[in-house]
């Protein structure tokens, strides 16, 4: 820790991330403002000291409370799934370590951002202020409810997992609008991509995927 430089953002070198954006760049994420908000955005502030050191590694690291950071690769591939088209205003169920609302901020006018732990959220909250990422506007709160004061989104991104699509979702979903997010109650699950238009919903299925259960209600501490 050093006082001018509170976070660590200079802990690693840029030349750290290159290598983590080449290997996304190999596994097919070819989308160049997806690569560049993974080269601009620092994932080890997002990560507890102690394995921060494993922070450019393409793998999912624990972030307390039974939670975890998402894979890098998947972060891309979910990121790139939603920006198909520029989508100004992104909700975010899963708020987590935060970044990957961190990844949607440097790419969307406006992200939104819902975390059912508070003390996750409080943390995630610290690193968007120390990151200057304004746009970022984050509550603790349950995601099933989506965030109706706010709707409707552009997009909606979920990083974990219901057993079906949360139907408070699907009514702020704008027409014209994408979602993407896992369903499944086992430890697999799909990966699916919803499209709204004025026809209705259409829905198509991406990969298999591993996240962890979204949960009813918020929980304090
Ligand atoms: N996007 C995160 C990944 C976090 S893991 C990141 O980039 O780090 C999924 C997160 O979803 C966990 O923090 C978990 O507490 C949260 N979660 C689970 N159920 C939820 C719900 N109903 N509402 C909001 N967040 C929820």
């Amino acid at each position: 820790m050093n006082r001018f430089d509170p976070v660590g953002i200079g802990m690693t070198s840029r030349r750290t991330r290159e290598r983590l954006v080449s290997r996304l760049e190999e596994q097919g994420i070819t989308h160049p403002d997806v690569l560049d908000a993974f080269s601009a955005t620092p994932r080890h502030i997002f990560i507890e000291e102690a394995l921060a050191h494993r922070a450019y590694e393409d793998t999912a690291l624990p972030i307390g409370h039974g939670q975890t950071i998402s894979q890098p690769l998947i972060v891309a591939l979910m990121t790139a799934t939603l920006l198909n088209v520029p989508r100004p205003r992104i909700l975010e169920v899963g708020t987590g370590s935060g970044y990957q609302a961190a990844i949607l901020a440097g790419l969307c006018r406006r992200v939104f951002t819902i975390e059912r732990i508070e003390s996750l959220a409080g943390r995630a909250q610290e690193r968007f202020d120390a990151l200057s990422l304004n746009n970022v506007v984050a509550k603790t709160g349950d995601g099933y409810l989506g965030w109706p004061e706010q709707a409707p989104f552009d997009g909606i991104l979920v990083t974990a997992a219901p057993r079906g699509i949360p139907e408070a979702l699907l009514d702020q979903l704008d027409e014209g609008g994408r979602m993407v997010l896992p369903v499944g109650g086992g430890d697999v699950q799909e990966l699916r991509v919803i499209d709204r238009s004025a026809g209705g919903f259409e829905e198509t299925v991406v990969k298999q995927v591993r996240f962890v259960p979204l949960l009813k209600g918020v929980r304090g501490s």
